[in-house]
């Protein structure tokens, strides 16, 4: 087995971003690298630092790597994609096939910001980027004026929200007033152990719903597929646990009948060319939710991930993830490091 190694991170985000789970001022990920006949394969486990997102931490993987027991899922997938790319460097193979795009057309996704014209500022920045679609965080008191603000000047522009699980299960009339607002979908509006009860009186009159922290894995589709407007899965590799996992739970949403687009967790260029190379294989039709480099911070770990023309994102090419930490960059920002060559991972 490949030597391996685990990397805690450290990097400051360009502004706050604020979600309804909390803010989020400098990330702390995990990086693996995976070593094996002169090549180093990476993986990114972009754990939040707090449980608000799906309950694992960056503390709680990092634990793990440094004193093994059982794999926490976020944890377990970072290992299983440096291996993976590990696997695609040494045979010189594209995560990404040459027939799929180059580029990927981005849906930005706009954080909560202080006041209305702060979020009017950073919308119409995303405009003037050649933007179309967007999508605007939400919480109880920051939902329906902020998006009919948006709708009336930007007429045109395809606006989606992400709740992430703030509201209860007897609150319709702010879904009521999205779909009035012209909203193209609604993300995760409760959380995972109240939404089947909120699914279950989902009006016909709302906006689709997009799941996101409710589905951890195809198990959790069965449920998801048949309830409550349902008709989006924003998937994100790392949250069920690597991109061969990934690439099953797609398979698994489509035969079920829901859309499948790639979402991000303010990653690094790591885990934003993991997952990008995700979104050409499994999405390519869809805007991703992935931004360039330059969205989220200053000096990306890897070589910036960058615009590719107006609106659209490049997708990393060239042997694996198509895209390595800069030795510089890496010393600068780790924190912590851990052989974890005796950690299994049961596949
Ligand atoms: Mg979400």
């Amino acid at each position: 087995m490949a030597r391996m190694e685990a990397l805690r991170v450290r990097f400051p985000l360009l502004v706050p971003f604020r979600a309804a789970h909390g803010t989020t001022v400098e990330r702390d990920v995990i990086l693996v690298a995976a070593h094996g006949d002169g090549a180093v394969g990476w993986g990114e486990c972009p754990t939040l630092t707090t449980a608000g997102y799906v309950g694992e931490t960056t503390d709680d993987a990092w634990r793990w790597f440094v004193s093994g027991g059982p794999a926490p899922l976020m944890a377990r997938g970072a290992v299983l994609d440096a291996r993976r790319d590990l696997r695609l460097r040494l045979a010189g193979t594209p995560a990404v096939p040459a027939t799929a795009p180059p580029a990927l057309p981005l849906r930005a996704v706009v954080g909560r910001p202080p006041d209305l014209d702060a979020l009017l500022a950073a919308v119409e920045r995303e405009v003037v980027a050649g933007v179309t679609h967007v999508k605007l965080k939400i919480e109880p008191g920051w939902d329906v004026g902020p998006v009919a603000a948006v709708r009336g000047a930007w007429p045109t522009l395809d606006v989606a929200v992400d709740a992430n699980g703030a509201y209860g299960v007897d609150d319709l009339a702010p879904f009521l007033a999205l779909g009035d607002a012209g909203v193209t979908y609604i993300e995760q509006p409760a959380p995972p152990g109240s939404w089947p009860a909120l699914a279950a009186r989902w009006p016909a009159a709302a906006p689709p719903v997009a799941l996101d922290e409710s589905i951890r894995g195809s198990a959790d589709l069965d449920r998801a597929g048949v309830l409550g407007g349902v008709r989006y899965l924003n998937l994100k590799p790392a949250r069920v646990g690597g991109v061969e996992q990934a690439q099953v739970v797609a398979a698994a949403a489509v035969e079920r009948g829901l859309e499948v687009f790639v979402g991000g967790m303010l990653e690094s260029g790591v885990g934003r060319a993991t997952a990008l190379g995700l979104a050409a294989v499994v999405a390519a039709d869809r805007p991703t939710d992935l931004g360039p480099s330059e969205r989220y911070v200053v000096d990306d770990i890897t070589p910036a991930i960058r615009w590719a023309g107006l609106g659209r994102v490049e997708v990393p090419r060239g042997p694996g993830i198509g895209v390595a930490p800069r030795p510089d960059r890496l010393a600068a920002t780790v924190v912590d490091r851990v052989e974890v060559d005796r950690v299994e991972v049961e596949r």
